[in-house]
């Protein structure tokens, strides 16, 4: 197969905004004393390497997903690596999943071995495609991967239902989903494992990598728990192979003061959203540019909110050039990276995720942003139109 030339379609470094895409700055301002004990308690502890405030964070992120067990490891990279060595899945093995997310999400499977089997994802939700996927499943595939993308659960009834009749296991990559919810069922609560990053854009943002998988399973949680310490319950007797992949003491810490808000920041996510809706709609551009679709019985948490139009390219320079910061998530689908080539796929065979690819747009929607930065992001999309 031909390598893309993906510098070719690179967009131009934006020039400088007039407030931030994401602003940790401000947030933290919020934080500072309250993050700032935190830390000192665990430098006057000299505890880094998991320990209580590990412990505890664990116990919280378990309530909060909806599962008996919650296992921190280094990233969310590693949470689906680990999960995926928790199932015992390998060379010879197939995984579902989609060509529409962060490279993160497929590349712990080829590293493993195993074949990711790309398919492609509904036009609505951006999410994987049950039907897509059930067409996929072979005698070798072991696990459907499907992603929350931007906040927003996959279409977990359908997808647990092919699970369920096919015997796989179903890893979620909620990375970017904490919070979000389901038929009232939290996200990581769903498979047979959740897989969750506390990068810092995430909407529970640590201050550096982290990350943790969710079960409900006890064996699966032992397994994850050996899996993160070179596969040793005592001392220097290794049951497994295993890696180092574990989630700092003074991460925790940090995410520990930093989950307190995180209820309240979802809620401004989800006004942000609300109001942009509602201000596009104000200016008439409702039938002009894609808002997100939420289908009914599943709660956003918003980690983008991300619009459509063939104008993208257009759009998004105009908008620059205005002072408004933008992203595009993601400009190239993995399916035409470079790195998975050997995969074989081309250009056209999956052309749902390839086409969003083009016309997606990120607006910023970060907890710290004021009702006058949305006004000049609508008005300054108006005007584009206008044109
Ligand atoms: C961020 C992200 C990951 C990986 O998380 P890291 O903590 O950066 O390793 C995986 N999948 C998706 C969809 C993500 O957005």
């Amino acid at each position: 197969m031909t390598v893309p030339n993906l510098a070719a379609k690179a967009t131009a470094p934006p020039a400088k905004p007039a407030f931030p895409f994401l602003d940790l700055k401000a947030e933290f301002e919020t934080i500072r004393e309250e993050v700032l004990a935190a830390v000192t308690k665990v430098f006057t502890n000299q505890q880094f390497i998991l320990g209580p405030e590990v412990a505890a964070l664990e116990n919280e992120i378990a309530r909060l997903a909806g599962c008996e067990f919650a296992i921190g490891c280094a990233s969310g990279t590693d949470a689906l690596l680990l999960a995926l060595m928790a199932l015992e899945i390998g060379p010879g093995d197939e995984v579902i999943t989609t060509p529409f997310s962060f490279v993160a999400t497929i590349g712990p499977i080829v590293r493993l071995g195993a074949k990711p089997v790309l398919v492609d994802i509904n036009p609505d939700d951006f999410n994987l495609d049950p039907r897509a996927s059930g067409k996929a499943i072979t005698d070798k595939t072991r696990a459907i991967l499907p992603v929350h993308l931007f906040g927003l659960a996959a279409d977990m009834d359908a997808i647990t239902e092919l699970a369920r009749v096919h015997s796989l296991g179903v890893i979620e990559d909620a990375a970017q989903a904490i919070g979000a919810r389901y038929q009232g069922k939290a996200v990581g609560s769903l498979g047979t494992t959740g897989c969750f990053s506390f990068f810092p854009s995430k909407n529970l943002g640590g201050a550096g990598d982290g990350g943790i998988v969710t079960t409900h399973n006890r064996e699966l949680a032992d397994r994850l728990k050996l899996l993160r310490v070179h596969g040793s319950r005592k001392r220097y007797e290794y049951e497994l192979l295993g890696t180092n992949s574990r989630l700092d003491a003074l991460q925790a810490a940090v995410l520990r003061v930093k989950l307190n808000h995180l209820d309240k920041w979802t809620r401004l996510r989800q006004d942000h959203a609300a109001r942009y809706r509602l201000l596009v709609q104000q200016a008439g551009l409702d039938r002009t540019i894609h808002l997100p679709f939420v289908p009914s019985g599943r709660e956003h948490v918003y980690n983008q909110f991300v619009i459509r139009t063939p104008q993208r390219d257009e759009l998004r320079a105009f908008l620059t050039e205005h002072g408004i910061p933008t992203e595009v998530y993601y400009p190239y689908p993995l399916h035409l990276q470079p790195a998975f080539s050997f995969l074989g796929y081309k250009r056209g065979d999956l052309p749902r995720a390839e086409k969003a690819c083009e016309e997606v747009l990120a607006l910023p929607v970060s907890p710290m942003l004021t009702e006058e930065q949305q006004q000049q992001v609508v008005e300054t999309i108006a005007a584009f139109f206008r044109q």
